[in-house]
C-alpha cells in the first residue's frame, strides 16, 4: 500500500482549507482508507475541529527540530481509520526557525518519510496555515498533490496564480519534481447568487481538468460543526455539506486511484 500525500495550501485565509482538510479526510476514512490528517497551522483549527485538544509539545514542531519523531505525535480521533498529528502555538516559531536550518524546504518531507514508508496510511492530508511561508512551502515539498480550496467569490482566480508560481519554482529547483496541482475545490458556493456560478464557470474555463465537479455549498452547518469538535458527518450527516464532501472524496479516490484497503481475506469455505 503506497501512501499518497495531499497538501491543502494557499496564501488566503478563510477560504475553506481547514474545513476541506477535515471533512475530506473524514470522508476518505469513512470509505475505509487509513487516513492521517496533519495539522500544520499553528492556529490548530483542524486539531480542534476534529475534537482533539491542543497539547503543548504535541505537534510537528519538535520533529522539525530533530526532537522526537512524527510517529510519536500521531494521535487517534473519535473516527475509525482517521488519525491526526495535531498542531499548537509552538509551530509558529518553526516558521522562522526553519529558514535558518539546512535543507530548510525539505524538513517536513524528511520528518514524514518514516510515516509514509511505514505504509500505515493510504492517505496523508496536510492542512496549511494561510500564508505561503516556510511551513506551507515545506508541505508543497513533501506532497504528491496540491489541492487548492477556492472560495466562490470575486477575484478568486487572482490568488491562484501566486501559488501556482510557487509550485513551478519548487519544480524548477528540483525540490519536488513530482508535485502537481491535483485539483481545485470550489467552496462556499451560494446558490442564491449568480456570482458563485460565474466564479465556478470562470475557474472551469481556466482549469477544466483540475476543477472538481463537486462544489461545496455554503451551509451554516459546516461552519457550526467545528465548534462542537465534529466533522460534518458526525454533526449533521444528512446536510448537503456532508453529501458534498462525500462526493468530493469519491472524486478524489477516482482521480488519484486510491483504492480502499483490501477486505480481509474471506474465511475459506468449509
Ligand atoms: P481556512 O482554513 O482557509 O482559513 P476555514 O475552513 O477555516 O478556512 O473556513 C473559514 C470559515 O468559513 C470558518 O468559520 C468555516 O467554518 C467557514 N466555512 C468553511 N466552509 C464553509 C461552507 N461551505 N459553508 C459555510 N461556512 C464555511
Ligand atoms: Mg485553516
Amino acid at each position: 500500500m503506497a501512501t499518497t500525500v495531499f497538501t491543502i495550501a494557499n496564501q488566503k485565509g478563510g477560504v475553506g482549507k481547514t474545513t476541506t482538510a477535515v471533512n475530506l479526510a473524514a470522508a476518505l476514512a469513512e470509505k475505509k482508507l487509513p487516513t492521517l490528517l496533519v495539522d500544520l497551522d499553528p492556529q490548530a483549527n483542524a486539531t480542534s475541529s476534529i475534537g482533539v485538544e491542543k497539547t503543548a509539545g504535541k505537534s510537528l514542531y519538535g520533529p522539525l527540530h530533530n526532537e522526537g519523531t512524527a510517529a510519536e505525535m500521531i494521535t487517534g480521533t473519535a473516527y475509525e481509520n482517521l488519525s491526526l498529528i495535531p498542531a499548537e502555538e509552538d509551530l509558529a516559531a518553526a516558521e522562522m526557525e526553519l529558514a535558518q536550518s539546512e535543507n530548510y524546504l525539505l524538513r517536513l518531507r524528511g520528518v514524514l518519510e518514516p510515516v509514509r514508508a511505514s505504509d500505515r496510511y493510504r492517505v496523508i492530508i496536510i492542512d496549511c496555515p494561510p500564508a505561503l511561508g516556510m511551513l506551507s512551502m515545506n508541505s508543497l515539498a513533501a506532497a504528491n498533490h496540491l489541492l487548492i480550496a477556492l472560495q466562490c467569490e470575486y477575484m478568486a482566480l487572482e490568488g491562484l496564480g501566486q501559488i501556482l508560481r510557487n509550485v513551478d519554482r519548487l519544480k524548477a529547483a528540483h525540490i519536488n519534481d513530482n508535485l502537481d496541482l491535483g485539483g481545485v475545490v470550489m467552496t462556499m458556493f451560494d446558490m442564491r447568487t449568480n456570482l458563485s456560478r460565474q466564479v465556478v464557470d470562470e475557474v472551469k474555463k481556466h482549469l477544466p481538468d483540475k476543477i472538481f465537479k463537486t462544489v461545496i455549498p455554503r451551509t451554516v452547518r459546516l461552519s457550526e460543526a467545528p465548534s462542537f469538535g465534529k466533522t460534518i458527518f458526525a454533526y449533521d450527516n444528512a446536510n448537503p455539506g456532508a453529501t458534498a464532501y462525500r462526493q468530493l472524496a469519491k472524486e478524489v479516490i477516482d482521480r488519484f486511484n486510491l483504492k480502499a484497503a483490501p477486505a480481509p481475506a474471506a474465511a475459506s469455505a468449509a
